[in-house]
């Protein structure tokens, strides 16, 4: 006898919400489709040399803009582009140059420990695994996975103040915190947009979908996005909008 096919579970209603808020394959792959058009070729704006000054690099970017931590680098990267050139240069030589920076104290402090545990553990070689970069003071999840895909090109996607609300705003990753948004960023990410998806997405929040008001009439995923308080085209007049009631 013919056995009675298995009942499929109806999805719960948390996972039908989620469905919901989210943008599904088809969208998502035109999302990143229109990024990738818009800026071809992504990189950072963090000026490094190597890969030992992008972890410094990053590791000062806390809480300060790329434009500050470049002119306080620049110098400090002449003089000191190797952990043992920034032990020798000491942690006042460090902190003469980033005062510029916030949190400048504590930073100079975590730059000398990154380098020297480098030295001790790593042969001063930036080391390529998440949970070794994670070790070093100063260096989180976020700082290792921008490291890993900029100096290694991993498919990794740190999670900042940027990528946060445009995933949450258009409805690519809706989530809670920063590791929520990081897991669905994995899970929905074509294979073919993981290794740009960080640059794109950082890029598209820091000057199109803008924390105060986003440039919606001048974004290229506009149609796409699930984001409800869209501002309006200002070259639009009111009376452009169509009657408004009967
Ligand atoms: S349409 Fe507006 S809210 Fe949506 S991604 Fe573009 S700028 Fe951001």
């Amino acid at each position: 006898m013919a056995k009675t096919p298995a009942k499929k579970t109806p999805a719960s209603p948390r996972k039908k919400k989620r469905a919901a808020a989210t943008l599904g394959p088809e969208k998502t792959a035109r999302l990143y489709a229109a990024l990738a058009e818009d800026r071809p070729a992504p990189k950072t704006e963090l000026e490094y040399h190597n890969p030992y000054t992008l972890v410094v690099a990053v590791a000062l970017s806390a809480q300060a803009t790329d434009v500050g931590v470049n002119k306080a680098t620049k110098k400090l990267f002449e003089v000191a582009d190797t952990p043992e050139k920034m032990l020798a240069l000491g942690e006042e030589g460090v902190a003469e140059h980033i005062k510029t920076i916030g949190l400048w104290r504590n930073k100079a402090k975590n730059v000398i420990a990154l380098s020297q545990r480098m030295v001790d553990e790593y042969d001063g070689k930036v080391p390529e695994k998440r949970d070794e970069l994670t070790t070093l003071p100063g260096v989180g999840r976020k700082t290792a996975n921008v490291v890993l895909n900029e100096a290694f090109g991993h498919e990794t996607i740190a999670v900042d103040t940027h990528i946060f609300r445009v995933s949450n705003r258009t409805g690519l990753a809706p989530g809670k915190t920063p590791d929520e948004v990081e897991a669905q960023l994995e899970r929905v990410t074509p294979p073919e947009f993981k290794r740009g998806a960080h640059h794109w997405l950082i890029l598209h929040g820091r000057y199109t979908c803008v924390a105060r008001k986003p440039k919606c009439s001048d974004c290229v995923i506009a149609d796409i996005c699930k984001f409800k308080d869209k501002t309006p085209d200002p070259a639009k007049k009111t009376s452009d909008l169509g009657p408004k009631g009967p």
